[in-house]
């Protein structure tokens, strides 16, 4: 071997060591991911180049022509790239607030997911027969999650918010009446005895994304 087929051997090796590092490592590869992710949020969003931190000068008629424009960008790619069949198995149930954000937290859910969102992560009578419609699509897992600074939880402490928002406000103090009434639906109740679906509780810590998954919730068996 030439000293010249040996640097780029060697070479060669280092390269291939380096894609074996990413590959085999979960958390090198997660990080990967994430940076092509949020490069491919950067190409497409442009709403994120206003800075709404220290400018909100932002009208509501530039926001929409934005959105507008996103839209038609991203219709004229279904024609390109049809929509697969896909099988949700997750559902989740999680609060409107925009810092959480559902991919952030569980890898790309807009494959294996239903998300229902509501402030406060409240279970209305309509989310509940969403989630039981889920069940029934073939859904395993019901994940129900609250948040760490919650402005709807928030509002429910504070007498004034309470007369505001008397809706969503009776909505949260029946939060935990609503996942029983939920769990004791017959189709829920059979399918959680039957050993096919879970309901899993977890409070999102919204700083840090983490879910912390809390005991299930006395009496909803
Ligand atoms: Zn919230």
């Amino acid at each position: 071997m030439t000293k010249k087929a040996g640097w780029a051997l060697g070479i060669g090796l280092l390269v291939v060591a380096l894609v074996l590092a990413v590959v085999m490592s979960p958390r090198a590869e997660f990080i990967m991911g994430g940076a092509l992710v949020n490069l491919g949020y950067r190409f497409q969003d442009r709403l994120s180049k206003f800075d709404f931190e220290h400018d909100e000068s932002i009208t509501p008629d530039q926001i929409w022509t934005e959105l507008e424009r996103q839209n038609e960008l991203a219709s004229g790619m279904r024609g390109l790239f049809p929509r697969t069949v896909r099988h949700p198995v997750v559902a989740i149930l999680a609060c409107m607030d925009a810092r959480i954000d559902t991919s952030e937290l569980v890898g790309d859910t807009r494959r294996y997911y239903y998300i229902v969102r509501t402030a406060g992560s409240v279970l209305s009578p309509a989310e509940q027969e969403m989630l039981e419609l889920a069940v029934l699509n073939g859904v395993k897992i019901v994940l129900l999650t609250t948040h760490t600074d919650c402005a709807a939880e928030a509002a429910a402490a504070d007498p004034e918010a309470r007369e505001r928002f008397p809706a969503v406000i009776s909505l949260l103090d029946e939060r935990e009446r609503r996942i029983e009434e939920f769990m004791a639906r017959p189709t829920i109740r059979d399918a959680v005895a039957a050993g096919e679906l879970q309901v899993k509780h977890a409070r999102i810590d919204t700083t840090t994304d983490r879910l912390v998954v809390e005991e299930v919730h006395p009496g909803a068996h």
